[in-house]
């Protein structure tokens, strides 16, 4: 797991090189979803700080333990959040990745306030318009960033994207960058196990890494 780790790590700064880029803007989100502590410890131990997990629930069973050992780490929700779990996701998460839809935005905003905890929220745009795929389209992605950022005062440090699995993610990259850059946004999550330094030459700022740092998943 570590020795995949410093893989990953050198990867990212040669692509970042290759790019003209400081690897230095370049953040790993380790996607430790499925996979038990023990399996994310040495991770944690080698030092490494962005996990990502796509259930609130599963992540509320591992994290909190291992929060207490490692309590500066920065925990990112990528994957789809429903309104009634929200307090939950806000309790435990310090960035949700997936804020696709005004209802949940609001939700957001008004469970933080109760909670008193502040919340980063990427925008997450279904570049692909895929119908069984989560996601603000692109056309209502300026408009769900300024409800976020306007009228719901939200933290909107990025925007996320999930490109369709059958196809090239190039356009998708380029298409949620400039997605980020006419809004001002600063970071854009994009790439993962398979095409992270793709992602890096497009302009990502957070590649979201899980098979290739732990693994198969087991039961996929
Ligand atoms: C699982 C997952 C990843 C990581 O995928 P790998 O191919 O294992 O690197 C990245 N982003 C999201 C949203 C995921 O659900």
């Amino acid at each position: 797991m570590t020795s995949n780790l410093v893989k990953i790590n050198e990867k990212i700064s040669l692509a970042a090189e290759d790019a003209g880029r400081d690897s230095a803007d370049i953040n790993l989100v380790a996607v430790s979803k499925v996979h038990v502590e023990e399996t994310i410890r040495p991770v944690l131990e080698a030092g490494h700080k962005i996990f990502g997990e796509n259930r609130v629930q599963e992540a509320a069973g591992k994290w909190p333990a291992l929060k207490e050992d490692f309590p500066d780490i920065e925990l990112h929700l990528i994957g789809p959040l429903q309104t009634n779990k929200v307090r939950q996701a806000i309790q435990l998460f310090d960035v949700i990745e997936t804020v696709d839809r005004p209802k949940l935005a609001r939700a957001i905003a008004r469970i933080s306030e109760e909670e008193g905890k502040p919340v980063d929220v990427y925008v997450q745009v279904n570049t692909g318009l895929e119908g069984q795929k989560a996601g603000a389209s692109p056309d209502d992605a300026d408009e769900l960033i300024c409800l976020c950022r306007d009228e719901l005062r939200l933290s909107v440090k990025g925007v996320m994207c999930i490109p369709p699995f059958d196809e090239d993610p190039t356009e998708h990259f380029k298409l949620l960058k400039s997605i980020a850059e006419r809004n001002g946004i600063k970071n854009v999550s994009m790439g993962m196990s398979g095409d992270f330094e793709k992602a890096i030459a497009h302009g990502a700022t957070h590649v979201r890494v899980g098979t290739a740092i732990f693994g198969k998943r087991p039961g996929y």
